[in-house]
């Protein structure tokens, strides 16, 4: 939720406000969401995720934090809207700004690679390259705009096969890179598979130490790290939601499954081992 006065704001970066700075997500309070007060468990306020509470049936939050949808969307779609989706679409339509006729690179095509697949649909791409190892996302990435894909022996890993099929795909490597796989020796993939000038974007939120081979940044490539894909909710939920009624955007396909609240663990399990795109939590309510 984005304060709208501090300096971050006023730059028009609302996604790096600096009173919902990223500390959040390694657990800090902030005080620009509703109290803690507010919500309770045996008498102790407890931390919410992302300040704003999961897998309940009701949750508090400020009023600038709450996006109105309107009621012919299913509640199933439009609430993965607000975190894979929104990171997927804004970092290549708000972050990368891929041009039309341009070739585009996808490592990995999970939940937030398929929206990176499909943004780069919307932004006119005319290539949409897609490195996966897993067979089933491999066929969720062709039902979701991937012109080309790459399945990765999985013995390649820094990918240099791999690279040697994007040049052989683009001449002189992509335009932009986008490296969606949470895999820390993978995050200096993007600038890997980019041309000189090109723009390697690093969007599953890798904050390990790694080593990275400097000359991978040869010549004038972009290296960036963007949050939540320049996320601004008043102005880019409204318009995820329009690309979704005008037929450019999956969303439904995009859940793999529904669960109860009594099969979270399965829930869990299905997401980490890689079986889903996305799961959502159903209440009988
Ligand atoms: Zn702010």
């Amino acid at each position: 939720m984005p304060c709208g006065t501090c300096f971050q704001c006023l730059n028009g970066q609302t996604n790096i406000c600096e009173k919902n700075s990223p500390v959040v997500h390694h657990g800090a309070y902030n005080a620009g969401h509703a109290g803690l007060e507010r919500t309770t468990y045996q008498g102790q306020g407890i931390l919410r995720s992302f300040n704003l509470g999961t897998m309940s049936t009701h949750t508090i939050v400020r009023e600038p934090a709450a996006i109105k949808v309107d009621h012919d969307i299913p509640f199933t779609s439009a609430c993965i809207v607000g975190c894979g989706v929104m990171t997927g679409v804004g970092s290549v339509l708000n972050t990368a700004q891929v041009k039309p006729g341009s070739q585009v690179v996808v490592i990995g095509a999970g939940g937030v690679g398929l929206n990176i697949i499909q943004a780069a649909q919307i932004a006119g791409a005319a290539k949409i390259i897609v490195l996966e190892i897993s067979d089933i996302r491999i066929q969720l990435a062709r039902e979701f705009g991937a012109t080309d894909l790459i399945k990765v022996d999985p013995t390649d890993l820094k990918l240099q096969k791999a690279k040697k099929q994007v040049w052989e795909i683009t001449e002189r490597g992509a335009d932009y890179a986008f490296e969606c796989t949470g895999i820390p020796a993978l995050g200096d993939a993007p600038l890997l598979m980019v041309r000189n000038a090109g723009m390697a974007v690093q969007v599953s939120g890798i904050e390990q130490e790694i080593s990275i081979d400097m000359n991978l940044f040869e010549w004038d490539k972009i290296y960036i790290n963007p949050l939540y894909g320049k996320c601004n909710p008043k102005i880019d939920f409204p318009k995820i939601i329009s690309y979704y009624k005008n037929g450019q955007l999956k969303l439904d396909e995009l859940i793999s499954k529904k669960y109860r609240q009594d099969q979270l663990s399965e829930a869990f399990d299905d997401m980490l081992n890689g079986r889903i795109a996305k799961g959502v939590i159903v209440f009988d309510i």
